[in-house]
Order: structure tokens, then sequence, then C-alpha cells
């Protein structure tokens, strides 16, 4: 049988928006805020059903160390404070707010983008917690906690711009219209973190950006083959910086931040602006969308005004959309879910009705082959239906990056994802790491 690589040459598809400028997506009726925008504690609202409100208006509060504030992209009334159920059945605050188109803000800070050399790290530090600034990439780590450096040294501040999912293009266009934005934005960073060296990485089919950075001098980029999986952060820092985290290890301890390319821009309309991340470029693609293209995205816009905007071609009964990328995106199953400060990509495919129905391991290997993370996936899901949990322990289920590659190849179909996501969920219950 033959050995495939350990990366999967996969089509990019992203031809269908890469030439596509940024078009500002109309606004919708209704915005659907919620307060889990980050990975750690959720958010809790300050705001009352029936309270009228400002556009940036702070709606929610950081609740402990690693959590963001949030803030209302429109102006208009509160109309209601729902529960919604998480995957792991806990209840978050959603805040419904009706637009009023009157677009009435509250007072912003603006600063001068040629004085950045005289901004105080504190006063850049405070606009990027204000702003509620998280990583945009999909993790969306809050950025003022990841920037919060203390004593330690940053040796290389990595950008990642390299965007490895198929379809999306979202990052390529804020290099590419925002340029001079991002170049301040990450002026702005430099000064607070003060990197030995910043390295811009993008993926090789737009190397025709490279040129435009290259003749900063101040910045190193390197440009890496459209592979998957390329750019999760421990995928990036190992091979830009030959340096490996280990596991619960912060790649700062290593000398190392990772930032996604969209952070910076939301940092720059932060600091400069005054505007808080209420916004953001959403890649809206896939084969079934009319439309097709690079919008300008309120967060807390629902699914149901997207189609609206962007008709599919087909039935929506019939479509799969999926928020994020097609390997480590999420599917979505009701029309009010709204984009989030993490949501790079709305795709909307077809449903694979045909899909072969799963079946048993034929002990290939070739999960294991194209496993970033050299782990063996097919064990999990063995020891996972065999409710083996401790055995996932041991296969180190929890160094798993998510990143999908395992099932997309596995040719038996192979529920992989799925029993690697619930036994993490088992473990975790168990009281493991
Ligand atoms: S086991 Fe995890 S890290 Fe490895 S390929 Fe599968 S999803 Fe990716
Ligand atoms: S799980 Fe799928 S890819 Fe992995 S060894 Fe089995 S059949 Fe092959």
């Amino acid at each position: 049988m033959n050995r495939i690589k350990k990366k999967m040459k996969i089509h990019s598809m992203k031809k269908i928006t890469k030439q596509q400028k940024i078009q500002k997506l109309e606004d919708s009726d209704y915005y659907f805020i919620t307060m889990k925008q980050h990975i750690g504690q959720v958010s809790r609202e300050n705001v009352k059903i029936g309270e009228e409100i400002k556009m940036y208006q702070r709606i929610g509060e950081y609740q402990g160390i690693v959590s963001s504030k949030i803030h209302s992209p429109v102006s208009g009334k509160v109309r209601d404070l729902i529960d919604v159920e998480q995957k792991d059945g806990t209840k978050v605050k959603t805040v419904v707010i009706q637009n009023d188109f009157k677009y009435e803000q509250e007072d912003l800070i603006k600063r001068d983008r040629t004085q950045i050399d005289k901004f105080t790290k504190e006063e850049i530090y405070r606009s990027i917690e204000e702003a509620g600034i998280v990583g945009a990439g999909g993790a969306q780590f809050p950025t003022h906690v990841k920037y919060n450096i203390k004593n330690n040294t940053v040796e290389t501040l990595i950008l990642n711009g390299a965007e490895c999912e198929p379809y999306l293009t979202s990052d390529y266009t804020v290099l590419n219209e925002y340029t001079s934005e991002f170049l301040d934005g990450l002026k702005i960073v430099k000064k607070i973190l003060e990197p030995k060296e910043i390295i811009l990485v993008i993926g090789k089919e737009n190397k025709e950006l490279a040129k435009i950075f290259k003749q900063t001098r101040w910045i190193k980029v390197v440009l890496l083959p459209t592979e998957y999986p390329q750019s999760s952060e421990k995928n990036l820092i190992k091979k830009i910086t030959k340096k490996e985290i280990k596991q619960n290890q912060l790649p700062l301890e290593l000398g190392v931040i990772v930032s996604n390319v969209s952070t910076i821009k939301a940092i720059y309309d932060a600091v400069i602006e005054g505007i808080p991340q209420t916004e953001r470029v959403v890649t809206i693609s896939g084969e079934l969308a009319s439309k097709p293209g690079n919008y300008l995205v309120k967060i807390g816009t629902p699914l149901n005004h997207i189609i609206d905007k962007v008709k599919p071609k087909i039935k929506i009964e019939k479509i799969r959309f999926i928020y994020g990328g097609p390997m480590m995106g999420t599917d979505v199953n009701t029309l009010a879910t709204p984009t989030t400060k993490g949501t790079s990509g709305i795709l909307y495919m077809k449903k694979d009705i045909d899909k072969v129905a799963s079946q048993n391991c034929i002990s290939c290997g070739y999960c294991m082959e194209v496993c970033p993370m050299r782990l063996m996936p097919m064990q999990f899901d063995l020891n996972y239906k065999n409710e083996n949990y401790k055995k996932l322990e041991e296969l180190n289920i929890n160094v798993c990056i998510e990143c999908g590659a395992c099932g997309y190849i596995c040719p038996s179909k192979v529920p992989l994802m799925e029993s690697i996501k619930l036994g993490k969920q088992k473990l975790k219950e168990a009281g493991g790491e």
C-alpha cells in the first residue's frame, strides 16, 4: 500500500473568494451577542431587557482572569436575554439587541497614528483590554491576557496569516486591503511586547503579499506550502522556531507569542480608532453560496440574516452550514446562530446525503500518517467505544489539536473526530487532564 505524506494536499478552494474585495454585509434588524466569545470564563451581561443602548457600548463584563469584555455593534434596544444551551449542557446568556439603525455611538478615544512611538505601554494595554479583543484566528484567547508578558522576554512574535483551512480568505484580504492599518497595529504590538524578531507567516499561494511586507525590513516573511494542517499554534512554533511546546506549556515560556493577522487589525481599530471588537471580515463561501466573497460582518449577526443577504443556490434544508473552515469548523444547526469574534468563515456546503456509512477500521494507518501531533487516532476511536477512558489518557488524547485531518483522510469514514471530542469530554468528567 502506498504511504502518504504527513501533510495532506487538499484543494484550497480559495480562488472562489481570493480576488473578491471586502464588501459590507447589510446590517441586521437583530443581533444575538453571546457572552461566550472567547476561551476562559464566560462574560457577565450588564444590561437589562428594555434598556436603550448605544453602538459600541459595553454589554458584557469579564469574569475571572481569562475572560473579555463584550460590546454592542449597533445602537438600539435590548429585547431579550436568553439562555442558550451549550454542547456540554451549560447555559450561556445571549443578549438580543434590536437595531434602531440610528448608530448613536459611545464617545470613542481616538489617537493619532503618526504618534505611535509616544503611546505608553499602559495605554495600549488598557485599550486592548477595554476593546475586548480576543484572537481572531479561531482559538479566541483574550489578547490582553496573552500580551500580559510581565517580566518575560519575547524572542519571536509570529503573525499567523497562513490560513491553511480550505475556502477561507479573510486573513488574506485583511493583509491585502488593510495593509497600512495592519502595519500600524503591528507597530503598536511591537511597542508593548518588544519582540527580538517578528515573523509573518503566509501561505505560498499568497506569495504576492510577501513582496509588500518584505519592504518594511523589520518583518521577516516566511512562506509555507499549502498543506493541511499547517497553521495550528504548536505546528507553527515548531516549524518557525524549532521549539517544541509541551503539553500544558505556554508559548511565552519559550519566548514565543503567536497572533493572528486579523487580531492585529482589531488592535489597530481599538488603539487608533477607539473601536471595540464588534465587526470582522468573514469569508462567505462554499459551492452553494450565490455571492461568495469577503464580507465585513457585525459580530452577533444571525445566520438567517446572512442567508437573506447571501442567498443559497438551493433550498436551505439541503445545505450544511459551517462556521469556520471545513476541517475545524462547526456545523450550524439553527438559523439563529450568530457570528462571534472568532468566525472567520461561513460555508454553504452540500449535505453529504450519499455519505458512505461509517465502517470498521481497516488498519490502513492513514490517520496516523497525517496526524501532525504523531498520535494514533484509530486507537482513540477504539478505546472511546470500549469506554476505556484511562487508555485515552495514556494515548495522549489531550495533545490532539482537533485539526480534523485524521477524520478527513479516513477511507472507512470512522467517526474519529466525534470519538476524540467525546473522549476528551469523558476524560475531563472523570477528572483527567
Ligand atoms: S488525532 Fe487530533 S491532531 Fe491528530 S490528526 Fe486527528 S484531529 Fe488532528
Ligand atoms: S481509522 Fe481510518 S484512517 Fe485510521 S487506520 Fe482505521 S481505516 Fe485507516
